[in-house]
Parts: C-alpha cells; sequence; structure tokens
C-alpha cells in the first residue's frame, strides 16, 4: 500500500512550520479548521480538469462556510455542522443527498459529530429519511441522553426535534446508483465529509457524515458513528475526522488512538496521526485517511490511499485545497 500524506507542496511547506511550532507547545493559530470530503483509490487520469474544478469549488466554498463562522468567533461546533450540513447537501460526496447504495439498492446514511470541550457527542446510524444527518446527530448530543441512535427510531427522534425528513427518492442520484453498479464490478464511489475545528475559546469539535461503503450489506453500520473510531474530539489533545475502509478504523480506533498517543504518550499531532494512519493501518491493508486538527491549533492531513478530498485554513493565512 502507497503512503503518500503530502503530495502538494503547500503541505510540505504546511509539515515543516507544524514541526517547529510544535517545538513551542504554544497557541500557533487561535482557529483552524479542516475538512475532507472521501478518501480512496483516486488518480487524476480518473477526472476531467471539470470534475477536478468542481471538486475544489465545493470544497472552497464548505472551507470557507468554517472560516467566517470562527472568524467572526463562532463556536467550533458550529463550524464543523455547518460545513458538513454543506457537503451532505453536494451530490458529488458520498453523505446527504450524495450517499451510495447499499446491496439492496437503499440508502443507509451514518454521521457523528462530538464536542472536546465536555467530551458529548451525539450520533444516528442506518437512516434513510433524513436530510442532514449531521444536525440530526447534533440534536441527539444536545436534546437527548443518548449517544447513538439508530434507523426508525433516529428518525422520529429527529422528527420530533425539528430536523426535516425527506422522502427516500431524495437520495438517489444517478452517480450513486452508477457507483452500486459498478461496485457490483469491484469500483466504488468515495466521498465521505467530514470537518475538523478549533474556534477562538480554544473548543474543539469534530463532525462526520457518509453514506457508507457503496454496495455494503444493508444493516451495515461503519466507522463514522462510532465515537473513538470515525470521529473524535477532545480539548486535552486534538479533534480527528477520517475516511476510509470503516471496519479498520472501527477495530484500530483510530480517531481515539491518535488521541491516546497525544494523552499518554506525549507524541504531537502529526507524529501520532502517521503512528495510526501511516504504519498501524498500512500493516493492516486499512484503506484511509483523517483530517485532524490539535489544541494549539496545528492542522494534519494523513491519507494512505491513493488521494483524499481535503482542504483547510487557519488564522496565519495557511491555506489549501488538495485531492491526489
Ligand atoms: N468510513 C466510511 C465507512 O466505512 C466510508 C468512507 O469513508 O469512505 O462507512
Amino acid at each position: 500500500m502507497k503512503s503518500k500524506t503530502f503530495l502538494l507542496p503547500f503541505f510540505l511547506v504546511f509539515v515543516s512550520a507544524l514541526s517547529c511550532q510544535m517545538a513551542n507547545n504554544q497557541k500557533v493559530n487561535n482557529w483552524a479548521v479542516a475538512i475532507h470530503g472521501g478518501a480512496g483509490a483516486m488518480i487524476p487520469d480518473d477526472y476531467s480538469q471539470e470534475e477536478v474544478a468542481e471538486y475544489e469549488a465545493e470544497l472552497t466554498t464548505a472551507l470557507n462556510i468554517g472560516i467566517t463562522i470562527l472568524k467572526d468567533g463562532g463556536s467550533s461546533l458550529d463550524a464543523v455542522e455547518q460545513v458538513v450540513r454543506y457537503l451532505e447537501d453536494c451530490p458529488l460526496f458520498n453523505a446527504g443527498r450524495g450517499a451510495v447504495f447499499t446491496n439492496d439498492g437503499k440508502n443507509e446514511l451514518d454521521a457523528a459529530i462530538m464536542f472536546g470541550k465536555d467530551l458529548t457527542a451525539g450520533a444516528v446510524a442506518g437512516v434513510g429519511d433524513i436530510k442532514n444527518p449531521i444536525s440530526a446527530a447534533r440534536r441527539v448530543m444536545e436534546n437527548s441522553p443518548h449517544v447513538l441512535m439508530v434507523g426508525k427510531g433516529a428518525s422520529l427522534f429527529a422528527s420530533q426535534n425539528g430536523i426535516e425528513i425527506v422522502d427516500s427518492s431524495y437520495f438517489y442520484t444517478e452517480k450513486s446508483y452508477q457507483a452500486l453498479q459498478r461496485a457490483l464490478e469491484r469500483a466504488k464511489k468515495m466521498g465521505t465529509v467530514g470537518c475538523v475545528a478549533l474556534d477562538i475559546e480554544g473548543n474543539l469539535s469534530a463532525a462526520t457524515s457518509t453514506g457508507g461503503m457503496t454496495n455494503k450489506r444493508y444493516g451495515r453500520v461503519g466507522d463514522v458513528p462510532i465515537i473513538g473510531a470515525g470521529t473524535y474530539a477532545n480539548n486535552s489533545t486534538c479533534a480527528i475526522s477520517a475516511t476510509g475502509h470503516g471496519e479498520f478504523f472501527i477495530r484500530y480506533t483510530v480517531a481515539h488512538d491518535i488521541s491516546a498517543l497525544m494523552e499518554y504518550k506525549g507524541l504531537s499531532l502529526d507524529m501520532a496521526a502517521d503512528e495510526v494512519v501511516q504504519r498501524k493501518l498500512v500493516e493492516v491493508g486499512g484503506e484511509g485517511g483523517i483530517i485532524a486538527v490539535d489544541k494549539w491549533g496545528n492542522v494534519h492531513l494523513s491519507f494512505n490511499s491513493l488521494g483524499m478530498f481535503r482542504a483547510f485554513a487557519t488564522e496565519n493565512g495557511e491555506r489549501g485545497v488538495g485531492i491526489f
């Protein structure tokens, strides 16, 4: 398996900046935001110039939503929810509107959100009629004593809490349907979405939303709504949102493992993330990546797949968008 964390020049600059910042263990950014739109075996030949431009434009618009909220002193929780809502509404990605199909031709969406200040979290799994699962996850976090709700119970709870319910035909996109057909021949649509953010109050948040894996067996739940696997935020360490082959991210508790390496071993964000994504997961064939921001405002994006749709911005003006 290939390992390519930083392919673009801006990432190289960014990484060296990270190293010296971490050495001082000081706040380097009062706010920072990173987003992903899924990781996988994408190569430039698979995309036309127009398609690349379209993905980059959507990532940029989503990034700008987060930047505006954080710059205005808004909370990281609002930033990650609003960014992910935007990406859920965009049919290009495998979340919300563009969710992929299960093997029985339906859509079962998963999402989770977590607030690093008090370790509160909310998630929904296997829902097929909630327009924006990330907002339902936030309601579970804020309006219920639970963390994870599934299926019909989650939908009923969401509708009782003011979340928009849609007919399941809303999730039909030709692209996802074709992805299912190709999945039967082993291709798949990438595009889980996620956002992590640090706000000027020092609070970290993480949010992730997905349609899961194309052609998954119906009833299957991936890593995204499992707190500590695909989504995690803790003000004492970092916020993480993952994308990739969910079963590996669950078994290796990827997001919490990165946080734990920082908390118990004192590793920097980039060392902790790369230990898990570039070593542990690679050794067992767990393909995918993560986006992360730590309590100091450092951002790190790491993936062991060929590509990951991604973007980031910090208070200091560092900024980038990339795919391959
Ligand atoms: N992690 C997601 C899942 O396993 C899929 C993905 O990120 O592509 O459900």
